[in-house]
């Protein structure tokens, strides 16, 4: 995808865009043509990628894409971490809210999803949280942010690469859409 990491302004067709970049590389669907975000998250479930097919997610990670990064662990003074506890952050490319951050785990190790999650999952799992909060402090949102992690087709999840969404800096709603 033509992604440089920069931040554009929301827009309803571009999330599907994107979703549908990721999902549809080898379907005759045409991105164009998806009326919302649950019918591109469906079409993902109809066409499902091999469990251990790289996603966008890993030239992220390896620096083949440009991505706005703002916190990686191997950065760190505790940069000591064992390989599967280390995660990055970095901007999303079609922000929901002013401050949107992707925190992802650095090894997949088959979490292509939350629900994929076993125990030996339970140290990256709360680091990824817990950088969450470090991050939210680094972004200045003291007065609140939310947390989101989409599961699977009825989750809207389009990168198969666990991720926590990091979403602040306006008013969120209740109940979520
Ligand atoms: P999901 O729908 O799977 O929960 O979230 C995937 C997120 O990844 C979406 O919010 C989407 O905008 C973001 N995303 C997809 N591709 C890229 C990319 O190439 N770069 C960045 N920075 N974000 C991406």
């Amino acid at each position: 995808m033509s992604n440089n990491g920069s931040i554009k302004p929301h827009s309803q067709n571009s999330r599907i865009e994107v979703i549908a970049s990721h999902i549809l590389t080898s379907t005759t669907l045409n991105p164009s043509s998806m009326a919302s975000e649950k019918e591109a998250a469906i079409a993902a479930a109809a066409a499902p990628p091999p469990a251990d097919a790289p996603t966008i997610f890993d030239k992220i990670i390896n620096k083949e894409i440009p991505a706005n990064i703002v916190y990686e662990d191997d950065k760190r003074p505790f940069s000591a971490l064992p390989d599967l506890q280390r995660v990055l952050a970095f901007r999303d490319i079609n922000p929901q809210a002013p401050t949107h951050i992707l925190i992802i785990p650095k090894v997949r190790d088959g979490l292509t999803g939350l629900s994929k999650a076993e125990e030996r999952h339970i140290d990256i799992l709360g680091r990824l949280l817990y950088t969450a909060n470090v991050i939210a402090k680094q972004e200045g949102l003291d007065d609140g942010f939310r947390i989101v992690i989409n599961d699977g087709p009825n989750g809207c999840q389009s990168v198969y690469h666990i991720h926590v969404h990091l979403l602040g800096g306006r008013q969120m709603n209740w109940p979520p859409g």
